[in-house]
């Protein structure tokens, strides 16, 4: 993951993180640039997903389905049947 120093635009590294949750994450950066030198925390945090995760796809796919109504649901096992 690149950073950038938002004193001098330069590039920064980690030097440190701090993982407060599964979620969020605190990153200790400082700049490289040997003029500039600041150090600085960002933050890292999860957004939300496009796509479950291969071990949660089949509770993924159980649990829409189950909203489906039941004329839907047939004809959707119908479709599968079919191939
Ligand atoms: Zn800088």
């Amino acid at each position: 993951m690149k950073i950038q120093c938002r004193e001098c635009n330069g590039k920064a590294i980690i030097t440190s993180t701090n993982r407060l949750s599964c979620d969020f994450t605190r990153l200790y950066c400082t700049c490289r640039t040997a003029q500039c030198g600041h150090s600085f925390v960002m933050q890292l945090s999860y957004s939300h997903g496009l796509r479950p995760a291969a071990n949660k796809l089949d509770q993924h796919l159980v649990e829409q389905m189950r909203e489906l109504p039941p004329e839907r649901l047939e004809a959707l096992m119908n479709q599968l049947k079919a191939g």
